[in-house]
């Protein structure tokens, strides 16, 4: 399998290449050149298999010229050793709760999907690859523990000083071993600069692989349709159409439970859900793809103003509007209403959602209130603990830590502080 470059098919890799690179060489995003559908026999008997036979048997066309099978199976019971139930929390609407992995976030399958991935590919290399990732909050905690103790890969993380909360940032700076941070005195801005300024420096390009860890990178996108086949198995006997909606910043997440459906997974219908950060919902209704600057909410992982992997989603639909909005409706909430929903739904059912969540299941009410006979599944993406002082003002309860956040707040935080490009620089050549 190759994957091309969305700006010209005709720029081309292999899995691996795509994974170490992270983008093509004119900056498109690598999408796989074919997807076939699996078996309808998989569908028909899913709740026979283990999730890792799922995983398998769902990434294998995407992987397997680069990844012997035996090489895959372990890659796979690296990445999934949690559980991701789904929830009822009232008639016809339930949670995936995907928060039970290590850092609690969702992006714990994508980001140790990639670091297993990488450290298979690093073996037998000289070099070691270096990747450089900027944070403003949960990827920097998730993409750390993927990585931590893999071999060949040595990770350097940025993160604002002052701006991420106590937890992610012990999250991101008590690993020690193969792990960085670099406490940057700037905003989440100032380190993304920092990190693309590295990338075009060929000063330290000649000298070291860089990658990238984020959603464009095909190894942390991919591995997320996992969770959507996962929901299935166990939503499959309601007997109802099933929805999704998934609360969304860069749309890497929704766009690979498309791919679950392009896999031919039997659901019709996703919502993606966005806080005012709203390019994609207007984009939905008029068909024109405006970029702006994000704005910032409690939602904060979600703050997005031109969302990277929505060219993945128009491309899943040959760019056809019509075709798309049959599959995929999107809608925008504000902060009150993300407030709001949490009371009542906490009050209601005793359900504590953050507020990623809570826009999930704004977006899902939304649309089954012309869908009323649908059996909806929105997306949890954080554990609530990891957005405590929004969840504790909101809601007035204080939700219990759970073991993996205690760990981590009991050790000493490690970081380098930087203030110029230069300074990570030098780093980067001297380490
Ligand atoms: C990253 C993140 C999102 C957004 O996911 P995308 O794939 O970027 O759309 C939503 N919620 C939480 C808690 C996140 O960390």
């Amino acid at each position: 399998m190759k994957f091309y470059s969305l700006n010209n098919q005709n720029i081309q890799a292999s899995f691996k290449d795509a994974v170490i690179a992270g983008i093509a060489p004119d900056k498109g995003l690598y999408f796989p050149e074919s997807i076939t559908p699996l078996p309808t026999d998989f569908f028909e008997h899913i709740e026979e298999l283990s999730n890792q036979e799922i995983a398998f048997q769902a990434i294998h066309q995407f992987v397997s010229e680069d990844i012997p099978d035996e090489a895959l199976k372990e890659i796979i019971a690296n990445t999934l050793d949690f559980d991701f139930p789904v929830v009822d929390i009232e008639e016809n609407v339930a949670t995936l709760e995907l928060f039970h992995g290590p850092t609690m976030a969702f992006k714990d399958v994508g980001a140790r999907f990639m670091a297993n991935c990488l450290g298979y590919f690093s073996q037998g290399e000289k070099q070691d690859v270096t990747v450089l990732v900027a944070t403003s909050g949960d990827t920097g905690g998730a993409v750390a523990n993927g990585f931590l103790g893999v071999d060949g890969v040595k990770v350097v993380i940025l993160y604002p000083s002052g701006k991420v909360s106590e937890i992610q940032e012990k999250q991101l700076t008590t690993l020690g071993q193969n792990i960085e941070a670099m406490e940057v005195d700037g905003v989440f801005d100032d380190c993304q600069r920092m990190v693309k300024t590295a990338f075009l420096d060929t000063e330290i390009t000649n000298h070291k692989k860089l990658t990238s860890a984020n959603s464009i990178n095909v190894a942390r996108w991919l591995p997320q349709l996992f969770y959507f086949l996962f929901a299935y198995k166990q939503a499959k006997s309601k007997g109802k159409e099933i929805v999704f909606s998934v609360p969304s910043g860069n749309f890497g997440n929704i766009c690979a439970g498309m791919v679950a459906q392009k896999l031919g997974m039997p659901v019709k219908h996703f919502v993606a859900s966005t806080n005012v950060n709203d390019v994609v919902p207007k984009f939905m209704t008029n068909g024109v793809y405006e970029p702006m600057p994000s704005i910032a909410t409690i939602s904060n992982a979600m703050d997005v103003g031109d969302p990277s992997n929505f060219v993945r989603i128009r491309h899943l639909y040959q760019d056809d509007l019509e075709k798309l909005q049959e599959s995929l409706s999107s809608h925008s909430f504000t902060d009150e209403k993300t407030k709001a929903i949490m009371k009542e739904v906490h009050s209601r059912t005793g359900y504590v959602m953050d507020p990623h969540g809570a826009v999930g299941y704004l977006g899902l009410k939304e649309h089954q209130k012309s869908h009323p006979d649908t059996y909806g599944i929105f997306l949890e993406t954080a554990h609530p603990v990891k957005f405590l002082d929004v969840v504790e003002e909101t809601l007035d309860v204080s939700p219990k830590i759970p073991p993996q956040i205690i760990k981590v707040m009991d050790k000493d935080k490690k970081s380098h502080a930087i203030t110029t490009y230069e300074e990570l620089k030098q780093h980067l050549l001297n380490n």
